[in-house]
């Protein structure tokens, strides 16, 4: 049975309800634990949840059990992506928005190098930017889950680690040991603590051996998007429902390059996000103060006229490192553990739900499709585009300003969604500026000859 296709919204801010007949060994499930499961998926988050549902979606029938170190599902995201194609979730949106704005400048006054009034408004109304509510997403997929009758859900339960034999996984968690055929670790992943292996301590070293997946090397760019967004609802209509601000960069640049985000859902509710490209310092009450900031000078909201309804945060790596999400025949690394974030944007939602198509599609029926995301051709530009961010993020709003004013709308939505052919690449590459990119390219270029030589 697909998941279902009725849409049913949870308050926002509300947390999720577990079906008691999905926990493993609870007093609602009817099931025994099994000896041995067909996959265990560690962290049952976006990635682990959609790889669970996905393998059901190709006719599993075996056991599979999900662990995970949270105790509950909270409201703790807002998942925003392009329509270009169908997801088990798209359904799910709370908003569909086929107008999108960049900011680079105000009216009045140029900063820097950058001249006034730089605003680029665009619109593809085939391909809406959607919105999605963590626990909207979190509901669906655990009711789809329960209802298999073969798949158990472990929460609290840490998973520790693994050895692997040539018939199956043996796997330690916080207090069981259980054994697999298959063994999907996504754990999700955060921002490495240090620069080079050699700098890493014995706990880093030993967790990136250990299949994190990442390898933290000199020749590549690590850069954090690391952002506090409030859902919030108001007093008095104020958001254009039929557009979103996707970069509002008109905010102080002085502690780092930084934007506003502002996903409407109607004229009295939105998304307002706070996003740091740079290392930042700056606490969480920092990056609230700088949305009420925000709301005050945009939208003339003082804090008294709106309430927040959920808050979300994260940190998110963006990197051109190279992932391997095969370590080992009986392994997989999903989701952000397995390099899903698109490294010059951050952009994760729909790489995870194709690799978990492509993972269901090995797992399940035995085809080996390599999941199609990143041909060279974009995997360099994205290494590029990332090396510029991080040496140049002065020029940041001007260049996104470009892409957005310059790229025919679909053809930019098919390069951020991974759909864009050399023609969509090639006009992205003239609206660029020239000036800093080639410096960038052979940087990247350069890191690539020294990192295959060592
Ligand atoms: C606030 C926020 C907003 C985002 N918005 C967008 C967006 O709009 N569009 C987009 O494309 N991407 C977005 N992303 C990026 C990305 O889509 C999400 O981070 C996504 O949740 C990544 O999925 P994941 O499964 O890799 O990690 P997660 O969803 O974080 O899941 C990892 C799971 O592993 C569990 N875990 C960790 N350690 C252990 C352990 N030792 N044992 C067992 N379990 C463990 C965690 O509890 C968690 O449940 C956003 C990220 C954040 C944080």
């Amino acid at each position: 049975m697909p998941l279902s296709s009725t849409t049913v919204h949870l308050p926002r801010g509300a947390v999720v309800e577990v079906p008691a007949s999905l926990l493993e060994g609870g007093p609602g499930s009817g099931r025994a634990p099994s000896s041995l499961y067909d996959v265990v998926i560690l962290g049952a988050g976006c990635a682990g949840l959609s790889a669970a549902v996905a393998m059901l979606d190709a006719g599993s029938t075996g056991p599979i059990l999900l662990i995970d170190s949270r105790t509950e599902y909270r409201d703790d995201r807002t998942w925003c992506f392009w329509d270009v194609e169908p997801t088990p979730f798209s359904h799910l949106a709370r908003s569909r928005i086929t107008t999108w704005e960049v900011r680079a400048s105000r009216n009045s006054g140029s900063r820097g190098s950058i001249p006034p009034g730089l605003s680029a408004r665009a619109s593809a109304p085939a391909t809406a930017y959607l919105s999605l509510a963590a626990n909207d997403f979190y509901q669906a997929a655990l009711d789809r889950l329960a209802e298999s009758g073969t798949v158990g859900l472990l929460l609290g339960e840490p998973a520790l680690g693994w050895l692997e034999s040539p018939t199956e996984v043996f796997l330690t968690t916080a207090s069981r040991q259980i054994r697999a055929k298959q063994i999907v670790d996504a754990r999700g992943l955060r921002m490495p603590v240090a620069a080079s292996p050699e700098e890493a301590s014995p706990v880093e070293a030993a967790e990136a051996r250990r299949g994190r997946g990442t390898r933290i090397h000199p020749s590549e760019t690590w850069l954090p998007q690391a952002f506090v967004g409030l859902h919030i609802v108001t007093e008095r209509p104020v958001f254009d429902p039929g557009s979103c601000l996707l970069m509002d960069f008109t905010v102080d640049q002085g502690c780092g390059l930084r934007f506003m985000y502002v996903v409407p859902v109607s004229t009295t509710e939105a998304l307002v996000e706070h996003v740091f490209l740079t290392e930042t310092t700056l606490s969480e009450v920092g990056f609230v103060a700088g949305i009420d900031l925000y709301l005050a000078r945009e939208f003339g909201l003082e804090p008294r006229d709106y309430r927040v309804l959920a808050t979300e945060r994260g940190c998110i790596p963006m990197t051109d490192s190279v992932f391997r999400d095969r370590p080992s025949p009986r392994v997989t690394l999903l989701g952000t553990r397995g390099g899903a974030t698109r490294p010059s944007t951050g952009y994760t939602f729909l790489r995870i739900q194709r690799s978990c198509r492509a993972l269901a599609e090995r797992l399940v029926r035995g085809t080996d499709v390599r999941d199609p995301a990143d041909p060279p051709t974009r995997s360099l530009l994205d290494a590029i585009f990332l090396r510029f961010l991080a040496d140049h993020p002065g020029r940041a709003p001007l260049v996104f300003h470009r892409m957005f004013d310059r790229v025919e709308p679909s053809a930019l939505v098919r390069f951020l969604s991974e759909q864009s052919d050399w023609r969509d690449n090639a006009r992205l590459i003239l609206a660029l500026p020239k000036g800093r990119f080639p410096a960038a390219a052979a940087a990247v270029l350069l890191g690539r000859v020294r990192h295959a030589r060592h």
